[in-house]
C-alpha cells in the first residue's frame, strides 16, 4: 500500500554510500540476531525532505541494548548504555555515534501486584511522539529494506507541509512540544495545523507552561535561539503568548523586534569575519529578546529560567557593565566625535563577544556598530611585543609601574604612535627613564 510504500530507492540515491552500507549493517545484525530494527524520527523526516541529516536514530523492537553490543561487536564499536531507558549509544572508532532505543517498556500497576514490564510494539512506542512528520519508520531488515511504516499520517503531513500531534492531550502531556512545533515549523517552513493550533491556544490558556521546569524552558528556548534564522519562531512564541512565560514583562514591542532583527544582521556580519572565536548565537538573541527588562527583570528572567547562580551573576554584571557602556559612549560623541583605538579597547575590552555583538545589535547610532566591529575585527588582537621580561630587561625594576607602563604602550600601539617592534622599545625605555611614566607618556604625542 502506498502508506508502507518502499523508500530503498531514496536511502540509495540521497545518502552518501558509507551511510546506506551503515543502514544495511544495521540491518544484517537484526536479521541475525531476529530482531525487527527500524531508521526513525528525524532522519526519516528529512531523508523524505531532501534535507541533510545523518544523525541515525534507530529503535529495536525488542532488546535494543543486546543489539547495541552484538552490532559493536561485529563492527568495533564501543557501546553506551542506559538500562533504566532500554537505550544505547553505539560509538565508532571515528567518534561518530547512533543511538540505539528499544521499542519502549510500559510499567502497568494494579494494586498488591508488582509491577510487570512489557515489551510494547512499535506502533505503541511511535505515539508517544510530538508529531506526525516524526513518526515515520524505516525498516533496515535485509528481506524489508527500505519499507516505511507510517501510522500517523505522517507522509500527508510531510506533503502538506503541516506539524501536527497525535492527540489532544499531547501538549498537556508534554508542554515542551509547544516549543518543539514552533521549531519544526519554522526551520521547515512548515505551518502548525489549525487544529493543534488551538491545542497550543488552549494549553497556554490553562497556563500548563508554568508546570515546565525552568531549565526544560530555558533548554527549548535555546534551542530555538540557535535555529538558523530564529526571528520568526520568536514572532510566532510571541504570537502564542509564550514570552511571558520566560518573564511575566517580556513582550514582542517593536523596538525589540527591531533589535531581534538588527541581531540577524550583526550575526550574519560576524560570521563573515571568520573568525575562530566560538560565539553562542542564542546568548545573543536572548540579550536581545531581554532588551527592555530593567536590570531586576533580568536577573529575575534568569532565575526563572534556572540559569546557575554562578553564570547569571556574570551574564547580569556584564549586561548592567555593557548598557552602562553604551550610554557613556553616547555622551562622549556628543562631546566629540573624534574617538582614538585606544578609548574603543577601553569601553569593550572587558565585555564577551555576545554581549558586544547584543550592543551593535542594539545602539541606534551607526558609530556604535563601527566602533564595534573596529575592536571586534582587529583591536583586541593588538598586543604589545614587550611584556614583563621585556620591560625587566631593559632596566625596570620591580613596581607598580610595570603595569602602567606595559597599559601606557599597548594604548600607543593602538592608536598608531608607535608602529613596530623598534619604536615600542625607544618609547618603553623612555617611560622607563621617566619617573612617572605615564606623565612623560603625555608630552611625547
Ligand atoms: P533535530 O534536528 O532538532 O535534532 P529531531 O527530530 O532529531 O530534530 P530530537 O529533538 O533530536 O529531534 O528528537 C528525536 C526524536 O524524538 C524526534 O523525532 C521526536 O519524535 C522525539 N521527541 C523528542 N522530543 C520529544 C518530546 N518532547 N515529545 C515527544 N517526542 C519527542
Amino acid at each position: 500500500s502506498p502508506k508502507n510504500r518502499s523508500i530503498a530507492g531514496l536511502l540509495g540515491k540521497r545518502l552518501p554510500t558509507d551511510a546506506g552500507k551503515l543502514l544495511h549493517d544495521l540491518g544484517t545484525v537484526g536479521d541475525e540476531l531476529g530482531l525487527a530494527v527500524y531508521a526513525i524520527g528525524g532522519f526519516v523526516r528529512d531523508l523524505l525532505l531532501g534535507v541533510a541529516n545523518l544523525d541515525i536514530d534507530v529503535t529495536v523492537e525488542g532488546d535494543g541494548i543486546f543489539f547495541a553490543e552484538q552490532f559493536a561487536a561485529r563492527h568495533g564499536c564501543r557501546v553506551r548504555s542506559h538500562r533504566t531507558f532500554s537505550t544505547a549509544v553505539v560509538i565508532f572508532p571515528d567518534g561518530a555515534k547512533i543511538d540505539v532505543a528499544s521499542t519502549r517498556l510500559e510499567y502497568y500497576e494494579s494494586p498488591g501486584v508488582l509491577p510487570t514490564v512489557e515489551r510494547s510494539s512499535l506502533r505503541h512506542d511511535l505515539y508517544r511522539r510530538d508529531f506526525t512528520i516524526n513518526t515515520l519508520a524505516v525498516c533496515l531488515n535485509g528481506p524489508s529494506f527500505g519499507r516505511l511504516t507510517d501510522y500517523f499520517g505522517g507522509q500527508q503531513d510531510l506533503q502538506e507541509r503541516l506539524v501536527r500531534v497525535l492527540h489532544n492531550l499531547s501538549f498537556v502531556e508534554d508542554p515542551t512540544r509547544v516549543f518543539r512545533a514552533i521549531r519544526f515549523e519554522q526551520r521547515l517552513g512548515f505551518h502548525i495545523a489549525p487544529h493543534t493550533e488551538n491545542l497550543i491556544r488552549s494549553a497556554v490558556r490553562m497556563n500548563v507552561l508554568n508546570r515546565v521546569g525552568g531549565l526544560r524552558l530555558l533548554n527549548e528556548l535555546i534551542q530555538i535561539l540557535r535555529e538558523k534564522e530564529p526571528v520568526g519562531a520568536i514572532v510566532r512564541m510571541a504570537g502564542f503568548g509564550l514570552l511571558p512565560f520566560v518573564h511575566p514583562s517580556l513582550k514582542l514591542l517593536p523596538e525589540i523586534r527591531r533589535v531581534v532583527e538588527e541581531t540577524g544582521r550583526v550575526l550574519a556580519w560576524f560570521r563573515l569575519l571568520y573568525l575562530p572565536d566560538a560565539c553562542e548565537q542564542w546568548q545573543v538573541y536572548f540579550l536581545a529578546l531581554g532588551d527592555r527588562l530593567t536590570n531586576d527583570e533580568f536577573h529575575d528572567a534568569c532565575r526563572r529560567l534556572a540559569v546557575p547562580g554562578r553564570i547569571s551573576t556574570k551574564v547580569f554584571s556584564h549586561r548592567r557593565q555593557a548598557l552602562g557602556t553604551l550610554d557613556a559612549i553616547q555622551r562622549r560623541l556628543r562631546r566629540n566625535p573624534e574617538v582614538r583605538n585606544s578609548e574603543i579597547y577601553d569601553w569593550f575590552h572587558g565585555l564577551p563577544l555576545e554581549m558586544l555583538l547584543y550592543l551593535a545589535a542594539r545602539a541606534n547610532r551607526e558609530e556604535v556598530r563601527r566602533f564595534v566591529s573596529q575592536y571586534v575585527s582587529r583591536l583586541r588582537q593588538v598586543r604589545c611585543s614587550l611584556d614583563g621580561d621585556g620591560l625587566a630587561a631593559l632596566g625596570l625594576a620591580p613596581s607598580p609601574r610595570f603595569r602602567t607602563i606595559m597599559d601606557r604602550l599597548l594604548v600607543a600601539r593602538l592608536d598608531g604612535e608607535v608602529v613596530n617592534d623598534e619604536q615600542e622599545r625607544a618609547l618603553a625605555l623612555l617611560l622607563i627613564a621617566s619617573d612617572g611614566g605615564a606623565g612623560v607618556a603625555k608630552t611625547h604625542h
